[in-house]
C-alpha cells in the first residue's frame, strides 16, 4: 500500500512504541521522584500484542519502529520483540531510545536481535550533574556504553541532550567537542512542558536558535548531507569533526508540518501527537478478541484525528497529562 497520509497530507511511516512505563532513573523533567505515577506495569501490551499491531500497521504504511519507554532495556522480552519486528515484511528499521544504563552488557543480545540504530540520552558530561538530574550515579556506565558503541561502530549513535538553562547550558560546547571526537550525532533538544516536569518554568527551556548561536561562535558548521528533509532535527556537520550535531526544536521551530509519526503508548493507545491527549484505545480490541480489520480501522482513525500542530509555545506551556515515560518521548 502507498504511504498513508493524514488529512493534512503528511505521510505517516514511523511509529514510536513505549514498551514499558517503568524506568531505572527519575529524570527531573520526565518523572516524579518516586516514580509512583507510572507503576505498576501490569496494564501494558504484551510482546505478542505489540508484534501483532506492527504486523498489521506495516501493510498500512509503517516502515520504521522506535522502541522507547520508560526504559526499554527493562522490558522482559525486548530482544525477541526486536527479532519479531525485524522479521515483519515492510519494516525497514527497528531502533531504540535508551538511557544507556543497561546498554553495554546487552550489546551482544541487541546485535543478535538485529537492532538497526540507537539513541542514548545524556544530559550532562559531569558525574555530579547526572546524579542530580537522574537520581543515580550513571556517568561512568553510560559514557562507557557510548564510547564502546561509537568507537566500535556497532550502530549509528545519536545522543539526546535536553537543554536546560542553569543546568547544562554551560556544557553546550563540551557536547559539540564530544561530537568532534566521536562518530556520534549530538542532538540538543528543547525541553518540553510535559506532565511531571519538575524543571520547566520561566526561561528554563533554551530555544534552538540560542544554542546554535553559541555553537557557531566557536565552530564552523555546514548542513549535513543525507539529513532527512522535514525531520524533527536540523543537522550539521562540524567542519573537521568525526560526528555531527542537531537541534530539535519542538517549541520554537514548529516542525509539525513534516511530522511523520504516530505513538503507541505502553497501555496500548495510539497517540497521533505527543501533545494531544486525544488517544485511540486499542486495549478494548484485545479484550474483545477483535479481528485484524478492527485494529486497522483504529489505525486509520488515529491518522484521521492527527492534529495540524501541537499549538504549544514555551510561554503557553500547557502540558500533556500523561508522563513522558508512558508515551515514550
Ligand atoms: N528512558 C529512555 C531514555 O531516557 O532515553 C527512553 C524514554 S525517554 C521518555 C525518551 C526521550 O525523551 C529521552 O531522550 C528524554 O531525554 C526525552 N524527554 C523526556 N522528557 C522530556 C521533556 N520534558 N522535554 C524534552 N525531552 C524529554
Ligand atoms: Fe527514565 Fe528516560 Fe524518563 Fe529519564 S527520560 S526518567 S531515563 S524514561
Amino acid at each position: 500500500m502507498d504511504q498513508p497520509k493524514d488529512r493534512f497530507g503528511r505521510g505517516v511511516n514511523y511509529i514510536r512504541v513505549s514498551v514499558t512505563k517503568r524506568c531505572n532513573l527519575r529524570c527531573a523533567y520526565c518523572m516524579p521522584m518516586d516514580g509512583s505515577l507510572v507503576h505498576p506495569n501490569n496494564d501494558i501490551l504484551t510482546i505478542s500484542q505489540i508484534t501483532r499491531l506492527i504486523a498489521l500497521f506495516a501493510p498500512a504504511g509503517i516502515r520504521k519502529v522506535r522502541l522507547t519507554g520508560g526504559e526499554p532495556l527493562l522490558r522482559k522480552g525486548i530482544f525477541s520483540l526486536i527479532r519479531d519486528l525485524k522479521s515483519i515484511p515492510g519494516i525497514d528499521e527497528v531502533t531504540m531510545t535508551t538511557n544507556g544504563v543497561l546498554l553495554e552488557k546487552n550489546i551482544p543480545l541487541l546485535q543478535e536481535a538485529g537492532l538497526d540504530r540507537i539513541n542514548i540520552s545524556l544530559d550532562s558530561l559531569k558525574a555530579e550533574r547526572l546524579r542530580a538530574i537522574s537520581g543515580h550515579d550513571i556517568h561512568q556506565t553510560v559514557m562507557r556504553a557510548i564510547r564502546r558503541v561509537a568507537e566500535e561502530r556497532i550502530w549509528p549513535v545519536k545522543i539526546n541532550v535536553v537543554a536546560i538553562r542553569g543546568f547544562n547550558d554551560d556544557e553546550i560546547l563540551d557536547f559539540v567537542q564530544l561530537a568532534r571526537d566521536l562518530p556520534v550525532e549530538v542532538r540538543f533538544i528543547e525541553m518540553m512542558p510535559t506532565a511531571h516536569n519538575r524543571l520547566f518554568r520561566g526561561r528554563s527551556a533554551i530555544a534552538a536558535a540560542e544554542m546554535e548561536r553559541i555553537v557557531r561562535e566557536r565552530y564552523k558548521l555546514r548542513p549535513a548531507p543525507h539529513a532527512p528533509a522535514g525531520g524533527p532535527a536540523e543537522v550539521y556537520e562540524i567542519v573537521g569533526g568525526a560526528g555531527r550535531i542537531g537541534f530539535v526544536a519542538p517549541l520554537s521551530r514548529h516542525f509539525c508540518g513534516g511530522c511523520n509519526r504516530l505513538r503507541l503508548t505502553a497501555e496500548g493507545a495510539l497517540r497521533s501527537c505527543l501533545f494531544s491527549d486525544g488517544e485511540v484505545d486499542l486495549g478494548r480490541g484485545f479484550l474483545e478478541n477483535a479481528h485484524d480489520q478492527w485494529f486497522i480501522d483504529r489505525f486509520k482513525e488515529a491518522l484521521a484525528v492527527k492534529p495540524k500542530g501541537h499549538g504549544l509555545t514555551a510561554a503557553s506551556g500547557a502540558p500533556c497529562e500523561k508522563p513522558m515515560a508512558a508515551i515514550g518521548g
